[in-house]
């Protein structure tokens, strides 16, 4: 069975859903051998899945683990996934937000693996959150405040886990069906009615061409969709940071500034077009969701009125040497900034410096004189110079 499966994907056709289903049973259990397991990752790689197969192997990867069942709850049960970006701070502002629009939110949520932290390192700079609840515990911060942002327990699609450590051994990362599979089975396995994804592209992102994106996009509604999920999604722009932040405390910052109606344009605008309600905006603009997330902090043991964590860094300021107005502000360079200060980790057992990162003064479209500030730097004695020289080569100006 497992020969025949793997022969007819080396040669290009189609699998079946029984047998899609039994390989990755046989990887989890073990009984399919990691030899095997790393061809069908090249052999898919190399010959793709119909979108009939993709939702099977998300499926079967659901079907890996426990599968999260919300009793009670009144409003329908909502999510998002980010593809990831520098600067992407939506996920703290957007589940108060689309909690407070009357949704609910089991937003479980990874850390970051790359220039900055995830969601989860940006959310434990406030002290005492907890990003390890158990699941009766998600069951009543659900109920009590309508939405929580946690982190995965071991036993949400474990095949994910075992794939992607294989997937990364094999370079057989990139491949849009073990990406979808990979994103999905996680968001389906919340057990939610709709989710929405902002598959970002750019400099900043995973996917470098808007084409790359919008390919992946097609795929993840397709397959969302055929797994019986309300699927959407938001193409965005990440050759500049989002927002005006980059690090881990000082994006929480940013994003209760802007649950109190006072962020940035463009972070406000990604939220609100991501809910796609036509109340958001108003919502967001009145303030209202910032006490929604007071709640979720507190409920998930952070105190809300306490002073973030990794205070006292340095601060340096990074001025313009040119005049005229700024044409690109590279998110990579500026993501590869904040990493050198500490900001974001390569190994999943390292840990993030919660206070260093940047803020961003000048963004694309933004007129600048020399000696003007461009960056701030929050910095506790690691990288500064390195960082330097990243931010100044992230600027285009045209004079
Ligand atoms: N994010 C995931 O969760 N999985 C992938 O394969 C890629 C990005």
């Amino acid at each position: 069975m497992i020969h025949d499966a793997l022969q007819i994907k080396r040669d290009g056709g189609e699998l079946t859903e029984e047998q899609i289903r039994t390989l990755i049973e046989g990887i989890v259990d073990g009984s399919v051998t990691r030899p095997q397991a790393a061809a069908f990752l090249a052999f898919v790689f190399a010959r793709g899945m119909t979108v009939d197969e993709t939702v099977a192997l998300t499926m079967a990867m659901v079907e890996s683990g426990d599968q999260l069942v919300w009793d009670g709850m009144d409003g329908p049960l909502v999510d998002k996934h980010s593809t990831g970006g520098v600067g992407d701070k939506v996920s703290l502002v957007l589940a108060p937000l689309w909690a407070e629009l009357g949704s609910c939110v089991p937003m479980i949520s990874g850390r970051g693996l790359g220039h900055t932290g995830g969601t989860l390192d940006k959310l434990e700079s406030i002290p005492g959150y907890r990003t390890d609840l158990s699941t009766p515990e998600l069951q009543s911060v659900l109920g009590e405040v309508g939405c929580f942002i946690s982190g995965q327990t071991a036993s949400l699609a474990p095949a994910d886990r075992i794939l992607y450590a294989l997937r990364n051994e094999t370079s057989t990362v990139p491949s849009v069906p073990l990406i979808t599979a990979s994103i999905l089975s996680k968001k389906l396995a919340e057990g939610i009615d709709e989710l929405v994804l902002d598959v970002k592209w750019g400099s900043g992102a995973f996917m470098k061409t808007h084409e790359a994106a919008s390919g992946l996009a097609d795929m993840l509604c397709r397959v969302g969709r055929g797994a019986g999920v309300l699927t959407r999604a938001v193409l965005t722009d990440m050759n500049q940071p989002l927002g005006r932040t980059v690090g881990n405390a000082i994006e929480v910052e940013e994003a209760i500034a802007c649950l109190q109606g006072q962020g940035p344009g463009d972070l406000a605008n990604l939220t609100v077009d991501l809910i796609g309600d036509p109340r958001a905006k108003a919502v967001l603009e009145s303030g209202a969701a910032y006490e929604r997330f007071c709640r979720m902090v507190s409920a998930q043991g952070g105190d809300p009125n306490a002073p973030l964590l990794g205070a006292g860094c340095a601060e340096r300021v990074i001025e313009s040497d040119g005049s005229g107005m700024i044409t690109g502000v590279d998110a990579l360079a500026i993501g590869k900034a904040a990493f050198v200060l500490g900001a974001g980790r390569t190994h999943a057992d390292q840990g993030v410096h919660p206070g260093v990162g940047l803020t961003v003064h000048k963004k694309v479209g933004e007129r600048v004189s020399t000696g003007e500030p461009l960056v701030t730097m929050r910095t506790a004695g690691r990288g500064e110079d390195e960082a330097v020289a990243l931010i100044r080569d992230a600027y285009s100006l045209n004079d």
